[in-house]
Parts: C-alpha cells; sequence; structure tokens
C-alpha cells in the first residue's frame, strides 16, 4: 500500500533517514522501532508530506506521492496522528472531531457563513458521527469536556478519533502510548485492532512499549541510526541479536523474557 525506495532525508550532516526502503502492505498493522533517534518520526514525517525528502520516493497504491503536500495525502486517505492542536484546546471534545472532515478550523466557519443552509444538516451529520467515533473509543462521556481537560491517554484516543471521522486508508501513528497509562493503552490497542479489523484501515505504528508492538503489530521493521536494521514478526525482531544489540542494549534479557511471553 505504501512503498518508499531508496528515501533519505538530511539535516545538514545528519542523515536522519539514509536510503531507506521499506514496504507498510495493505491490512497490516506494521510496527516501527528502534532507539531515540533512529529517524523513525522523519520518516513519518517525509511520508506525510510534512518534510520533502533529500532524495527518494514515497508510493501510495503504487502512486507516486513523494512531495504531495499533508492535505493532498489527507484527501487520498493517508492520515498520520495529528498533535492535539492549540486552537482546538478550549473547545469541547465532539466540536474537535466535528472539525476535522474539512481540514482547517478555518474553512468550516467559511463554508458555514456562506453555505448556511445546508449547515443545519451537515452540522447533524457530523455530529452524529463523532458521536459514533467517541462511543467507539468509550470516550462518550467527555463529549462535551474541553479537550485540554483530557489526560495524556485520552488525548492519544481522541487524535486516532480524529482519524475515523474520514475514510482514511492508512494511518501512521506516532508513540501513541507516550505517557499513557496501562489501561488507556490497552483500549487504544483495541480501538487500533477493530479499526483494522472492521474498517480495514491499514496501520504503521511507532512506539516504544515492546509488549504493545510484540501483541500489535506483524511484521516489525526495526530502524537504527536512519537505516532499515530488520523486519520480521514481533518474537523474532526481540530474538535476534542485531537488533538486541542496537536497540535494546543492556535490556536484552528483559526483551528475550517478553520475547518469550509474546509465545
Ligand atoms: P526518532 O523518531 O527515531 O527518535 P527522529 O526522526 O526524531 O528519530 O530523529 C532522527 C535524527 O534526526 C536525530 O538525530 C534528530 O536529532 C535529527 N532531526 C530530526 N528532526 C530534525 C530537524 N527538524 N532538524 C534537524 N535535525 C533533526
Ligand atoms: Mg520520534
Amino acid at each position: 500500500m505504501v512503498a518508499v525506495r531508496s528515501l533519505s532525508k538530511w539535516f545538514g550532516g545528519i542523515h536522519a533517514v539514509d536510503d531507506v526502503s521499506l514496504d507498510i502492505a495493505r491490512g497490516t498493522i506494521t510496527g516501527l522501532i528502534g532507539p531515540n533517534g533512529a529517524g523513525k518520526s522523519t520518516l513519518f514525517n517525509v511520508i506525510a508530506g510534512l518534510y520533502a525528502p533529500t532524495s527518494g520516493s514515497v508510493l501510495l497504491d503504487g502512486e507516486d506521492v513523494t512531495g504531495l503536500a499533508p492535505h493532498e495525502l489527507f484527501e487520498r486517505g493517508l492520515l498520520r496522528t495529528f498533535q492535539l492542536a492549540r486552537e482546538f484546546a478550549s473547545l469541547p471534545v465532539r466540536e474537535n472531531l466535528m472539525m476535522v472532515p474539512h481540514g482547517q478550523p478555518g474553512e468550516n466557519l467559511v463554508d458555514a457563513w456562506f453555505r448556511s443552509g445546508r449547515v443545519a444538516a451537515r452540522e447533524a451529520e457530523l455530529r452524529a458521527k463523532a458521536d459514533e467515533v467517541l462511543d467507539f473509543l468509550t470516550l462518550s462521556h467527555l463529549a462535551d469536556e474541553r479537550a485540554q481537560n483530557l489526560s495524556g491517554g485520552q488525548k492519544k484516543l481522541l487524535e486516532l478519533g480524529r482519524t475515523m471521522m474520514v475514510d482514511a486508508k492508512v494511518v501512521f501513528l506516532d508513540e501513541v502510548g507516550a505517557g499513557v497509562n496501562r489501561t488507556l493503552l490497552a483500549t487504544i490497542a483495541d480501538a487500533i485492532r477493530r479499526l483494522h479489523a472492521e474498517r480495514g484501515y491499514t496501520f504503521c505504528v511507532i512506539e516504544h512499549d515492546m509488549d504493545f508492538i510484540a501483541r500489535l503489530c506483524d511484521p516489525v521493521i526495526v530502524m537504527a541510526e536512519g537505516a532499515v536494521l530488520a523486519e520480521g514478526r514481533a518474537e523474532e525482531i526481540m530474538a535476534n541479536d542485531a537488533v538486541i544489540e542496537a536497540y535494546l542494549g543492556t535490556g536484552s534479557r528483559h526483551a528475550k523474557l517478553d520475547a518469550e511471553a509474546a509465545r
């Protein structure tokens, strides 16, 4: 579904992404792991159109989409999780979701102004959709809460919810579990699994929690120092000496134990 070909992104002398080729197959939940500074986020940012690559290309369903703007990729169904935008922080959770299909909040207002005749129906439709998403994410009780009052984990769920307001095909989640408690992490994993199973979403997930990755992702791709180090099933990856060396370092014994636990 997404093919990355000989992709590089350099920041001056830093080769953040260095000649990476990989595939995210349709219908997978692909994990992307690696130590801090490995280039994972930069890779996501190039794929999602935030950065132009230094060289190389990104294909979506066989079409070259290198250098397209984020909103153009968004229209083609390629989404990455949004940081919760500041201007939405004081808005209720439900309204945050209702903003998404039009992209920019400003556009939504212009649209409302000029096509006021259609607004009521459109708003009711968006509201119903938002409520369905909140129900799916077990956030219904927070619909009228300001987004800024959510916990870190609830904000992550809301980010995931934003991808559900449009017909996403492939969703990139960057550290979806960071700062999230165990219970919410399980809820996030459930939501990802259900979106995958029920709506056919393809995912690529960056996450440091190996347990989360092992339970959710197949395959798992490992990056280190801007390059792809290994790819395989989670238990193969976690038993791979090169991966343990590069990625886990002194935590290797735990990783091996985790890999055994996952079997
Ligand atoms: P990861 O997400 O795997 O932790 P990043 O992609 O964030 O890694 O970073 C990879 C490397 O690129 C790091 O050395 C980082 O400091 C550098 N880097 C990332 N973004 C920028 C930027 N905007 N400007 C300069 N260097 C950057
Ligand atoms: Mg990162």
